[in-house]
């Protein structure tokens, strides 16, 4: 049987750049010139905020059975999970499987999700 993701949260320094814990890519904000900017490695998953995915693998894809869907069907599943995108990026079985939630504080309690599994 396979496991879920294991999670991490971040909620004091929730805004602390996020590296990939298998070679230590910075995926997010690495270039100064735009912070925004996501530089996935190949262990990334996915990367996703509380209303959209910014960047999704092909093992995500295959592995939450993704991959012959349209990005609008993707949208509608994820947005039907009782817990949004950071439930159902929660349901991930990719073995090893690593998921950093990061929780900016109330009131603004907007949600950074980083999903990283080594490859086997
Ligand atoms: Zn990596």
């Amino acid at each position: 049987m396979s496991s879920f993701i294991q999670r991490t949260e971040l909620k004091t320094v929730y805004y602390t750049p996020v590296h990939c814990p298998f070679c230590g890519t910075r995926v997010m904000g690495a270039d100064a010139e735009d912070e925004t900017r996501i530089t996935a490695c190949p262990h990334t998953l996915f990367i996703a905020h509380d209303t959209a995915f910014e960047y999704r693998s092909e093992r995500l894809d295959n592995n939450l059975e993704l991959s012959a869907l349209s990005e609008l069907e993707i949208e509608q599943k994820w947005s039907a999970h009782r817990n949004g995108i950071d439930g159902f990026t929660d349901e991930v079985t990719v073995p090893d499987a690593i998921k950093v939630a990061a929780y900016a504080p109330a009131p603004s309690a907007y949600g950074s999700y980083y999903g990283f599994a080594p490859i086997a």
